[in-house]
């Protein structure tokens, strides 16, 4: 399912975000991110600093 080869977006659930900024973990190699939250109820796509990983968080659900 985690085929590295597959251009296949993580999707991670980190529900409870408040406006502004977050911690997630990087689904992939564990980094910790920083990341900006502009849509405390909706989704949105990152990439890893350390890896590159695209990974989709959904903020809301
Ligand atoms: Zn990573």
């Amino acid at each position: 399912m985690f085929d590295p080869m597959d251009p296949w977006m993580y999707e991670i659930c980190f529900p409870g975000a408040i406006s502004g900024e977050a911690e997630v973990n990087c689904p992939q190699c564990g980094t910790t991110l920083t990341v900006a939250v502009d849509d405390p109820m909706g989704s949105q796509t990152y990439r890893c600093s350390q890896c590159e990983t695209v990974f989709r968080v959904n903020w809301g659900q």
